[in-house]
């Protein structure tokens, strides 16, 4: 690679606060137009905002796993702006003192060239609120103040990623990081987590270039796509003599390029000056217990935790780790299968394949979303006793399967539905005996085959044979009987 390239995020993410930042009301996504609204958050002369201090608590949660120190004292700043969408024509923000600095995330994940494992700086989590929405119509643009005033944390990074698939990456750690935190949806096509990406590009050891921000990124593939775009852009611009200008582009999803939305303000132009109207918040000994006792163990970790404890390869860990009611669910399960006596990774091995098998199957075809695991039919504890009974041997695996649907269906334990229907596996040998005798009896054509070809015979044909013949004596018993001893038992008889 000829150039370095130094790419920044900047992330907004929506809190999941039931209302605004700073003031009553409620913030929700797609209420009718202009039905949120209150002279605080329009901006009314006159009017105090007051601070919302869950919107502060969300927000110290997320820096504090992002590994960020929450300063003695944080504070709020105007940031002076006109544009349509903001009636007091100034932003409430933090500036010189945002309730997060100075952090840090290790991304680790599988890129296309191999494993990516890099250490992102944060630069600080600031909370902020957010502008109103406006929707142009063609012959009108219509205003939306719903939006105006929810509660908005900006989390900066140092321009520390090379790779547009570094920064895909960083945004998908982080959206699964406040998910887990509960939060943010993370749901980007809804703008709950939006991006601003900024990318230069140098000479090797010639520090950063001449920046261009793209705005506006709503999913994380257009984060890599349009950094991606960028560093070929600015490449072919420096190798032509010319030089990359300092300016704002939007990232053209029909077109699939960047093109030009404005030069650059400088943050000057801003005019941040105090916010008068509210106070400097100093976090005491209970807010910040308070944050500290909200934290969980964050995605990443515990998908290391579930390799290392649990025996699941990479694979299964970051699928099943992907939503925090999945992963919970899966321990759960796996702590009553122990408790019935299946041995640790023998229980998570069959629990995993379950759910990334035929549990997934039924949550797709049922439109059950994986958040929805806590009022699921079937519990953890009807998991754990299911697979119990296919590993005991009680019943088959495929009547198993039917097991789990019947369980759905019914809201019954899996014991009660398997006694019921009369499920259980037949495992006595001289049971299994007997039905083999009668199979032979009516197949003699087939067994005279069988034995004449058994010293030598094509072993296609010998299996083909074989493979009827249990067949045959597993469909006499309605797939109960456990095959591996219908087996043992048409060896011997052939044997015999
Ligand atoms: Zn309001």
């Amino acid at each position: 690679m000829k150039y370095q390239s130094f790419i920044g995020l900047e992330v907004h993410i929506h809190l999941l606060t039931k209302t605004k930042v700073f003031c009553g009301c409620r913030s929700a996504f797609g209420d009718e137009p202009n039905t949120n609204v209150c002279p605080v958050c329009m901006g009314y002369p006159g009017v105090l905002p007051a601070l919302n201090i869950e919107a502060m608590r969300m927000g110290c949660m997320v820096a504090k796993s992002l590994n960020c120190t929450i300063p003695e004292k944080t504070w709020f700043e105007r940031k002076q702006y006109f544009y349509p969408d903001m009636t007091k024509n100034y932003q409430i923000s933090q500036f010189a003192s945002p309730l997060g600095q100075k952090g840090w995330v290790d991304l680790e994940g599988k890129g296309r060239q191999g494993a990516i494992k890099k250490r992102v700086r944060i630069t600080e989590c600031h909370l902020e609120e957010d502008a109103g929405k406006m929707i142009h119509t063609g012959t009108a643009s219509l205003l939306d103040y719903n939006r105006a005033g929810v509660s908005l944390l900006e989390i900066v990074t140092e321009p520390d990623m090379e790779t547009g698939e570094e920064a895909e990456l960083f945004i998908q750690q982080l959206r699964r990081t406040v998910r887990y935190l509960g939060v943010c949806d993370g749901n980007m096509e809804e703008g709950s987590l939006r991006a601003d990406a900024n990318v230069s590009i140098n000479l090797p050891g010639k520090g950063l270039g001449k920046k261009v921000e793209i705005k506006n990124l709503n999913s994380s593939r257009f984060v890599r796509l349009g950094l991606d775009y960028e560093i070929v852009r600015q490449g072919e611009l420096l190798d032509a003599g010319k030089e990359v200008i300092q300016e704002t582009r939007l990232w053209n999803e029909n077109r699939d390029e960047t093109a030009i939305m404005r030069t650059k303000e400088n943050a000057k132009d801003y005019r941040f000056f105090p916010e008068p109207d509210l106070p400097v918040f100093t976090p005491d000994a209970a807010f910040l217990k308070s944050v500290e006792e909200a934290l969980t163990e964050l995605p990443l970790k515990r998908q290391r935790r579930f390799e290392a404890d649990y025996g699941l390869t990479e694979e299964q860990a970051d699928l099943i780790c992907e939503e925090k009611a999945q992963a919970d669910y899966f321990e759960a399960a796996v702590k009553q299968a122990c408790g019935q006596g299946l041995e640790n990774k023998d229980a998570a091995g069959r629990i995993a394949n379950w759910l990334l098998t035929d549990i997934k199957h039924i949550l797709h075809r049922d439109g059950i979303s994986a958040s929805e695991f806590g009022s699921f039919k079937l519990t953890p504890q009807r998991l754990a006793s299911l697979l119990v009974l296919i590993a005991k041997g009680t019943v088959s695996g495929k009547n198993g399967k039917q097991t789990l649907e019947a369980v759905l269906a019914e809201d019954k334990d899996p014991a009660a539905i398997i006694k019921e229907r009369g499920w259980e596996q037949i495992v006595d040998p001289a049971k299994i005996a007997g039905i083999v005798q009668t199979v032979f009896a009516a197949e003699q054509a087939t067994v005279d085959e069988l034995r004449s070809l058994l010293s030598g015979g094509n072993p296609k044909r010998t299996n083909t044979l074989r493979a009827y013949l249990v067949g045959k004596a597993l469909a006499a018993t309605g797939g109960r009987a456990d095959p591996k001893i219908v087996g043992t038992q048409v060896e011997q008889l052939l044997q015999a």
